[in-house]
């Protein structure tokens, strides 16, 4: 696909809801959370050089990279943190980039929670659709999906683009305040204008 669609929100915004509508309607869906998991399960692409970087002890007993360890370690040590990204940024931007050329769907919508932040994608993408919700909804949304404290889950979002930031970046926005009954509509018209702005492209 020639035509890609970056989707993007903050942490509980709605961007795996919206994704999968986005995909019951026709689009493919490239997500980069899923891509850093595959990367750095048992046998991932990223696992040789992470252990050459950080040390057999990086690695569990399956062979995949420990999490716990490893976010321990980044957390504690900006220089390893800055190591890790420098090993696994590139190889999920790489693969990412070859997913999206092997799509054969009009467009694709590429998933990447931090693409406000990183400058990196924001120039691959033909457009930016972020997801908008009031912050007291992220919270909520996330305190019941992974039983997370307040405290907590404000820590993630401070680390994160603002509101603001992300409405200002966006060619597109749904509003995900309500239910899915408020959603759709929304995910439905942009898919619409998506295949418009595709075929327009491919012209
Ligand atoms: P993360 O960045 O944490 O992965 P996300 O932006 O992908 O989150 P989702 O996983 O889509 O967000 O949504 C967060 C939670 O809120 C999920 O449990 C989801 O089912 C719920 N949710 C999101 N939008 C709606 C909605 N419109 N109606 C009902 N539930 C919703």
């Amino acid at each position: 696909s020639d035509f890609v669609v970056g989707l993007t929100g903050g942490i509980g915004s709605g961007k795996s809801t919206v994704g999968d509508l986005l995909v019951a309607a026709g689009a493919a869906l490239v997500d980069t959370d899923a891509i850093a998991h595959e990367l750095t399960a048992p046998g991932g692409a990223a696992l040789p050089e992470l252990v050459a970087a950080f040390g057999p002890q990086i690695a569990d007993e399956r062979g995949a990279l420990d999490r716990a360890a490893m976010r321990r370690l980044a957390f504690a040590d900006p220089v390893a943190k800055a190591k890790l990204e420098g090993i696994l940024h590139p190889l999920i931007r790489q693969l990412a980039a070859e997913r999206c050329r092997l799509a054969s769907t009009p467009y694709v919508v590429l998933a990447v929670p931090l693409l406000v932040e990183s400058g990196n994608y924001r120039q691959r993408c033909d457009r930016v659709l972020a997801v908008d919700c009031p912050e007291s909804r992220q919270i909520e949304r996330v305190m019941a999906r992974n039983g997370m404290a307040e405290n907590e889950v404000k820590a993630i979002m401070a680390a994160q683009a603002t509101r603001q930031q992300r409405l200002a970046a966006a060619d597109d926005v749904v509003f995900n305040d309500g239910g899915l009954a408020a959603l759709s509509p929304q995910v439905a018209e942009l898919h619409q204008k998506y295949l418009r702005l595709s075929a327009e492209k491919a012209k």
